[in-house]
């Protein structure tokens, strides 16, 4: 039995991480659920798997679900405290990092801290503060796995080689809904436009991230930590089908890929029972249906998101926390109809260009970091017009 606490277990990759649980009763056990604002979805899952702990935002959501509750035993929390709690709960052999952005790194972090092992969904804990987190992994000897599909595909295609044998990674990107619009065109997408991804179905920020294209940028910086690896061995091509989910080139010229039907459970199982494999309903895989596999170097004109990211791991130190919150910000502006789509890189940049990246020692730096780009990110929005 592992025994699991689940961060964002209400979102895209907690919900299917309960579907997974929920299909292999015989090993997995919930001892936490944490949840941001759909109470609805979560009293659902405290019923049926019957953590011993819950946790949600505010003390006036703890209070709700308290009482909606039907008996049970599930203590109910609130708040960071509540998080560091579920991250750090004495049975939790486990932890599934997947509530978004960077509100995902305190929690992440404390489970590290408290030797657990973790299944990494949440990018943006290692774009704030790679360095960190991979320094107190190192030291605690727990185990950090991939679920990000991409990351997943590597560690996969990792497997028996030896890592000094590695002479690039290949990120696969699908593209996003724009990779075939005329970039003129770009500055007049809808929200629903920008939400409609091709390939993947997934929560609004994320989603937005892979039409810019920031998705791939921010992966470019989670790879160069979780594998080690220099930002200018890491390559990215658009591949719009979405069946290789990333490659690694040795340097005898042999690549090895991971291919699959794109479905989140495969890698979040993967994550969950590494070394082994278990059913995950994901359809199978039938080259044959297929019309082609296909591969483009990235328009950076399009998509200069990708080309921030880059800039970010070579600035290094704060900048990668600065690109991160800058973007969260100007996500949010777009996703609230304030800036148009085009503006969300822009803002970034400018937030970019004014930042002296320093040196972050501590997680309470990187999130001082983080507070100063969100504040200077919302000042440029409301003085220019992007
Ligand atoms: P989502 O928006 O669907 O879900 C996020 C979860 O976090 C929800 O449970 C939400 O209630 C909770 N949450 C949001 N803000 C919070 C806060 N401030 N404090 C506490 N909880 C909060 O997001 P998602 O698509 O499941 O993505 C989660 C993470 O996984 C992201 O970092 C994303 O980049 C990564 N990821 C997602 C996918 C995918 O297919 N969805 C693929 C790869 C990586
Ligand atoms: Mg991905």
């Amino acid at each position: 039995m592992k025994k699991l606490s689940i961060l964002g277990s209400t979102g895209s990759i907690g919900v299917s991480t309960l579907e997974i649980v929920a299909a292999h009763p015989d090993r997995f056990e919930v001892v936490a659920l944490t949840a941001g604002n759909n109470l609805e979805l979560l009293r659902q899952q405290i019923e049926r798997f019957r953590p011993q702990l819950a946790v949600v935002l505010t003390e006036a959501s703890a209070k709700t679900l308290r009482q909606t509750l039907s008996g049970g035993k599930t203590e109910i929390l609130h708040g960071v405290p509540g998080l560091i709690a579920a991250a750090t709960a004495t049975e939790t052999e486990m932890v599934v990092a997947a509530i978004v952005g960077a509100a995902g790194l305190v929690p992440t972090a404390a489970a590290i801290s408290a030797g657990k092992d973790v299944a990494l969904a949440n990018k943006e804990t290692l774009v704030t503060a790679g360095h960190l987190i991979m320094g107190m992994v190192r030291e605690k000897g727990n185990r950090l796995y991939p679920v990000d599909s991409e990351h997943s595909a590597v560690f996969q295609s990792l497997q028996g080689h030896r890592a000094e044998d590695v002479k690039r990674i290949i990120l696969t990107a699908s593209g996003g809904p724009f990779f075939n619009l005329p970039p003129v065109r770009l500055a007049q997408v809808s929200i629903a436009d920008a939400l409609n991804h091709p390939n993947w179905s997934m929560g609004q920020k994320i989603t937005i991230d892979s039409a810019t294209m920031m998705n791939k940028g921010l992966e470019v910086i989670e790879a160069r930590w979780l594998f080690d690896i220099p930002g200018e061995k890491i390559a990215v091509n658009i591949h719009p089908q979405s069946i290789i989910h990333s490659m690694v080139e040795y340097v005898d010229g042999c690549v090895m890929a991971q291919l699959g039907v794109p479905d989140m459970k495969a890698p979040i199982a993967y994550a969950l029972t590494y070394p082994e494999r278990v059913s995950t309903g994901v359809k199978p895989l039938d080259l044959t249906t297929l019309s082609g596999l296909t591969f483009f170097a990235p328009d950076n004109s399009r998509f200069p998101a990708l080309r921030l990211a880059y800039r970010a791991l070579l600035d290094g130190e704060s900048m990668p926390a600065v690109l991160n919150a800058a973007n969260e910000v100007a996500v949010e502006a777009f996703l609230e109809g304030k800036i148009p789509f085009t503006a969300i890189s822009r803002a970034i940049e400018s937030t970019m260009d004014v930042h002296q990246p320093h040196v972050l020692s501590s997680i309470e730096e990187v999130l001082s970091v983080d507070r100063w780009a969100r504040d200077k990110t919302r000042e440029m929005l409301s003085l220019s017009r992007f």
